[in-house]
């Protein structure tokens, strides 16, 4: 195998062949201490791609490293959020946030989408729009695909949008609803739902609802649902059913009890695997 140097990998970009992107990093990631890759669910669900001023991916890198394990390396990238389709330069700017693991970066397109998440080791869905992404993997059949391969024991990595259709449904997205999906239902891999680039914020003389208002309107037409307010810096890893609240800052878990809306702050290193007991029944 041939290791690129940092200047070449621009024109190696599309080796593999017309539709798949590659990219070769140097680093080789230590094996993490696991067992059985494929016993449960391996979830890194990341709020966003970047943090405050982060680069692309920059804080994610150090966790994506910890995550893996060294045989994977074949990742397949999912880049059906993006509404301007232009895929392959997507992946181009995942492959270079990511060029400091030893990952191969293969772009899922319409026409192979199927093979490249079959022939994958891991499977990555990035952000973009949420309804976009659901709407295709409908159209594309890819749903139920990515739920069985993940099911499996194929680790799942993802941001934003991507961390969005782990719930139940899509209902607690900040997205606009650019394109109707065949439905709102999602991977169901996650008993709740989560709210990226989760942000509260009210300011003075501006009268639409807040983030707050708008989850506990989706409390109020589900009140048995619950909602992890993920900041960005933040994520959830879900690895041997326990599903562990990570990053930088405090979280927030949304829910009703006897009516009242409950917000109840989550810090980096809690345990949340009390939310996968329906699930996991
Ligand atoms: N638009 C977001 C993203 O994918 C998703 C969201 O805010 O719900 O980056």
């Amino acid at each position: 195998m041939v290791l690129l140097k940092r200047k070449q990998i621009r024109s190696n970009l599309f080796c593999i062949n017309n539709f798949t992107f590659v990219h070769r990093c140097y680093i080789q990631i230590p094996p993490a201490n696991k067992s059985d890759l494929n016993s449960s669910h391996h979830i890194l669900a990341f709020s966003s791609s970047r943090s405050g001023n982060s680069g692309y991916l920059e804080t994610a890198v150090p966790v994506i490293k910890r995550f893996l394990d060294s045989k994977t390396t074949n990742i397949a990238f999912i880049p059906f959020a993006s509404t301007d389709r232009n895929y392959k330069e997507y992946a181009i700017r995942v492959a270079e946030g990511l060029k400091d693991l030893s990952l191969y970066v293969n772009c899922a397109l319409p026409e192979n989408a199927k093979s490249i998440i079959e022939e994958s080791h891991a499977i990555m869905i990035g952000g973009g729009n949420t309804f976009k992404l659901i709407h295709d993997l409908y159209e594309l059949d890819l749903l139920d695909l990515i739920h069985k391969k993940v099911g499996n024991g194929t680790p799942y990595i993802s941001w934003s949008a991507g961390s969005n259709i782990l719930s139940p449904t899509i209902a607690t997205t900040n997205d606009m609803p650019v394109i109707e999906p065949k439905s709102f239902k999602a991977l169901n891999i996650f008993s709740f739902q989560t709210n990226p680039h989760y942000f509260n914020q009210k300011t003075e003389g501006f009268n639409g609802e807040t983030r707050n208002q708008r989850l506990e309107e989706y409390l109020e037409i589900n009140p048995a649902g619950k909602i992890i307010g993920l900041p960005e810096g933040t994520g959830l890893q879900l690895e041997n059913q326990l599903l562990i609240f990570f990053g930088e800052g405090s979280g927030v878990l949304f829910e009703r009890k006897e009516g009242n809306f409950i917000k109840t702050q989550i810090k980096p290193g809690d345990n949340l695997s009390f939310l996968l007991q329906s699930q996991n029944k």
